[in-house]
């Protein structure tokens, strides 16, 4: 894809089908946590391994870059946008689990009550959901990932980074003000998991800080009838997963400040705004503008 020789050199990648995925070497290492023996398990044994974990250069692989943020921050729209673009898997660990908590599996109800009050879900839970999705990616092909939502802790990130090189880590932040009204505007469609929109955000600049407007982002007439809320997007529960965000975020922003792979990415708006500024700051404005514009 055109796209990609504009990319910095670190991030770019070949296509070569041989090169072996590095998230194969993940899942792997992940795929020794089960969801039934949480009890069990202190470290994942692969982080006790005497040998240090297969790492391919950036040049050989796809890119893998893991996308921060508050909820309600717009994680997904931009990190999904960006998965089309680049055509490498938007896996948001979010999505996992609101898909494990709907299934008939053992672990649903406890899910559906850890993810309802807005607490975070254990660090083996979430690896071992994350685990299962690479293994399932790779099966069919995939290489690179842009996480959404995971990392979330601090052990989650060592995890990751004992496991494999992610090369950029995107801080998205928005203005505290809009978050809670992006939440409780947020609607699904619960056929083909679109995401969109109601509320309009307007808030007036004030102390040297700029005004923000977003405005809503409609679903299309198909989806309309299939709109769901999430059933954590409360008044309640968002209030607290913001809380809960701003008291872990630090230390994993930290994390990836001091191996200098934060970028910091304030919204200065909604997508018409956002996206081409993300794009350039990404390094991914360029001539094929018809394709980042999509
Ligand atoms: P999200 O869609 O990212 O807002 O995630 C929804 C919920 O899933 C969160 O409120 C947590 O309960 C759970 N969750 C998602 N990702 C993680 C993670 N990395 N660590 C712990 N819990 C998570």
């Amino acid at each position: 894809m055109a796209v990609l020789s504009r990319i910095p050199k670190t991030l770019t990648r070949t296509t070569t089908s041989s090169i072996k995925p590095i998230s194969s070497y993940i899942s792997r290492s992940f795929s020794s946590t089960t969801l039934n023996s949480e009890t069990d398990l202190k470290v994942p044994s692969f982080l006790s391994r005497n040998s240090p974990p297969l790492r391919q250069e950036p040049k050989d692989r796809n890119v893998q870059w893991v996308f921060l943020g508050c909820p309600g921050v717009g994680k997904g729209t931009y990190a999904s946008r960006l998965s089309s673009l680049l055509g490498i898997p938007h896996i948001a660990t979010g999505d996992l689990v609101r898909e494990e908590l709907n299934s008939s599996g053992t672990l649903s109800s406890q899910l559906k009550e850890i993810v309802n009050q807005g607490k975070l879900v254990s660090d083996e839970i979430i690896i071992s959901l994350l685990s299962k999705r690479l293994e399932a990616g790779e099966a069919k092909g995939e290489s690179g990932f842009i996480l959404d939502g995971f990392p979330r802790t601090i052990r989650q990130a060592e995890i990751l980074e004992g496991v494999t090189d992610v090369d950029l880590v995107v801080n998205l932040k928005l203005r505290e003000e809009a978050l809670l009204a992006k939440c409780l505007g947020r609607r699904i469609c619960s056929h083909c998991g679109g995401n969109y929109n109601i509320a309009c955000i307007d808030i007036k600049g004030e102390n040297g800080k700029p005004g923000i407007y977003m405005a809503p982002l409609p679903a299309p007439p198909q989806c309309v009838p299939n709109l769901i809320q999430r059933a954590d997007d409360t008044e309640e529960v968002v209030k607290e997963r913001l809380r809960i965000y701003n008291e872990t975020s630090q230390p994993v922003e930290e994390f990836y400040r001091n191996r200098r792979k934060l970028l910091e990415f304030e919204l200065p708006g909604g997508i018409p705004e956002a996206w081409p500024k993300l794009l350039v700051a990404l390094n991914l404005d360029h001539k094929d503008k018809h394709i980042a514009a999509a």
